[in-house]
């Protein structure tokens, strides 16, 4: 890996003034959608700032997830960044969802158009960040032991990009290729050969189908299965794109709305449990049509009432079977409500894992009733009823979301104190965007922010900073101190509506959305439940308000 190095003052033209300044106004890490929009929110507000990424291209989470048939969940056409009207408008998606490729390109596409390469240093780690109390700022360690000091630091890193592994034993024994999904090596080819994937969850749900078409064999070990949705892909068409051209301030207003941040038409204003059996089977049918907006463009208690989940989750079970050949090998796929409610998991989207399996080529190994796994071996993996061999083995086994990558280095705010060791039991915050003994440290979809549409998350996170910033400069303050008091409240409320959730049960099932998947920590609070578009009311707020939250020194 080569280091890109920028001259030091690229990018700098320092709100901050004086003689003693720091390197920087803003350092931030990851150079995806979130230091995308940093960069334009800030420099917009006249300040220097640096986005550092260990990755060799921009992109984020589209940089690392180079599996086959890696695509995102959500549509391209509300799947980007809203700042540019112009861009909007020039850019053309070329697919209802577009793989990890096409929405990298538009991403350099921004990066391009808006002149950001001389923001960015790629190929660059960051291992430690500290808070330099004597001065109130920051100062930042590259891998390479370079350091430089800013007076805002701020998080972009994702919170979906920390993998983690799962502590199988034999783990190092095999023999051919093996490691984490979102590392998979460029230019592997697996063709002709046998490939074992474990984990079953959405990034499998996306890889199996497109594996099948040239693997020899591919085997799935499944411990938890799935309410799989489908995607439903297809080509934007010229009318399908003018529509959306000519309506994109009410896009963008929609997900600015929506619980989800999606360009969703929800809610409905109808509930399953008032509906007869007929009207109910109806609108299920005819909603029917691919993407989450099933969930939210049926009826509004689904997620709500469990007599409704349940009604919900059967006919997703009942629509996987359908697409299964073997009913034995149906059943292994479905969950039932005893299992778990739907969405107290991320529900995947798929294109073709259920027909895949009803290739030759494709199997399925249930590992949480059958045959539990046992190791990995030199030739593949063994369980409690047979050994497998596999040419490759490919660990879908998920990430350690929302507080993961903060937690990977250290982060040493102003007691001396890393993120990690505070968050040892729970991972309290600010709306997810502030830490109290944290000062002039932001985070973009920290824990406790909603779990959305993510560029919809992003910029509205990346607005309420700059605005919080826009006033430290506007005030002259050195530094801006997040209230215990607040972090309290927030964290309170987060784990006061979550308890009132379905998605409360997802300690349950290992889910990543309380960190229950995780071997380091306990499962936890990590979502804020009450709705994207309130928490977005709520960020509004608090910049109206002045920021009552911090306080300004
Ligand atoms: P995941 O949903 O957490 O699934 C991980 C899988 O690995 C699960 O099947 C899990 O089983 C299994 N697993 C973990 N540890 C294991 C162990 N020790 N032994 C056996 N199996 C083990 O991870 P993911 O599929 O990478 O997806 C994570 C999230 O990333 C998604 O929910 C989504 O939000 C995001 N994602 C998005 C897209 C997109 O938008 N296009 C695509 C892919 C991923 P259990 O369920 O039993 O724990």
């Amino acid at each position: 890996m080569t280091t890109t190095t920028i001259a030091p003052e690229a990018g700098a033209a320092s709100a901050t003034t004086g003689a003693d300044r720091p390197d920087f106004d803003a350092i931030a890490i990851g150079a995806g959608f979130a230091g995308i929009a940093l960069i334009h929110y800030l420099r917009e507000a006249g300040l220097s700032i640096r986005v550092f990424d260990r990755a060799s291209d921009v992109g984020g989470t589209w940089a690392w997830n180079r599996y086959p048939g890696a695509a995102t969940d959500s549509e391209s056409y509300y799947y980007c960044l809203t700042f540019s009207k112009e861009i909007l408008q020039e850019w053309k998606w070329t697919q209802r969802y577009p793989g990890r490729a096409e929405t990298q390109a538009y991403m350099r596409y921004v990066v391009d158009k808006c002149d950001m390469m001389p923001h960015i240093q790629l190929n660059t780690e960051i291992t430690e960040a500290r808070f330099l109390a004597d001065k109130g700022w920051w100062q930042v360690t590259t891998g390479t032991g370079e350091s430089f000091t800013c007076k805002y630091f701020i998080s972009g890193m994702g919170m979906i990009s920390q993998p983690e592994i799962p502590a199988l034993k034999g783990l190092d024994s095999f023999k051919g290729p093996i490691f984490h999904s979102s590392r998979w090596p460029e230019g592997l080819d697996y063709a002709g050969k046998r490939v074992g994937v474990i984990g079953a969850g959405a990034t499998s749900v996306q890889m199996v189908p497109e594996l099948a078409k040239t693997a020899a064999d591919v085997t799935v070990f499944q411990r938890t299965p799935n309410y799989i949705l489908p995607a439903m892909q297809r080509p934007m068409t010229p009318e399908w794109e003018k529509e959306i051209k000519d309506n994109y301030d009410a896009i963008i207003a929609k997900c600015r709305n929506h619980v989800f941040g999606m360009a969703f038409d929800s809610p409905v204003g109808r509930n399953v449990l008032d509906a007869t059996p007929e009207e109910r089977e109806r609108i299920f049918e005819e909603n029917w049509n691919g993407s989450f907006r099933w969930v939210f463009e049926t009826f509004d208690d689904l997620l709500a009432s469990p007599e409704a989940n349940k009604l919900a989750g059967d006919f997703i079970t009942s629509k996987m079977k359908a697409r299964v050949n073997d009913p034995e090998l149906a059943e292994l796929l479905c969950p039932t409500y005893d299992d778990y409610p739907l969405f107290a998991k991320r529900p995947p989207l798929d294109h073709g894992y259920l027909e895949a399996f009803n290739r030759d080529n494709v199997h399925l190994v249930d590992i949480k009733k059958r045959e539990p796994l046992v190791e990995v071996t030199e030739t593949g993996v063994r369980t409690t009823a047979k050994d497998y061999d596999f040419d490759i083995i490919v660990l879908a086994t998920g990430f350690k979301a929302y507080t993961g990558a903060l937690e990977a280095f250290p982060i040493i705010g102003a007691s001396g104190e890393t993120l990690n060791e505070k968050w040892g039991t729970v991972s309290g915050s600010i709306m997810g965007v502030c830490v109290a003994d944290f000062p002039n440290m932001f985070m973009v979809t920290g824990p406790q922010a909603p779990f959305a549409n993510l560029p919809t998350s992003i910029e509205q996170n990346v607005i309420w900073i700059t605005a919080c910033i826009r006033k430290m400069e506007h005030e002259g303050h050195a530094t801006f101190w997040p209230k215990a008091e607040a972090e309290a409240a927030w964290t309170k409320q987060t784990a006061d509506i979550h308890a009132q959730t379905l998605m409360a049960q997802g300690d349950k099932v290992n889910s990543w959305m309380m960190g229950a998947n995780r071997a380091d920590k306990g499962a936890r609070v990590l979502i804020y439940f009450g709705g994207a578009n309130f928490y977005y009311d709520a960020m509004d707020q608090s910049a109206a308000a002045g920021f009552p939250e911090l306080e300004f020194r």
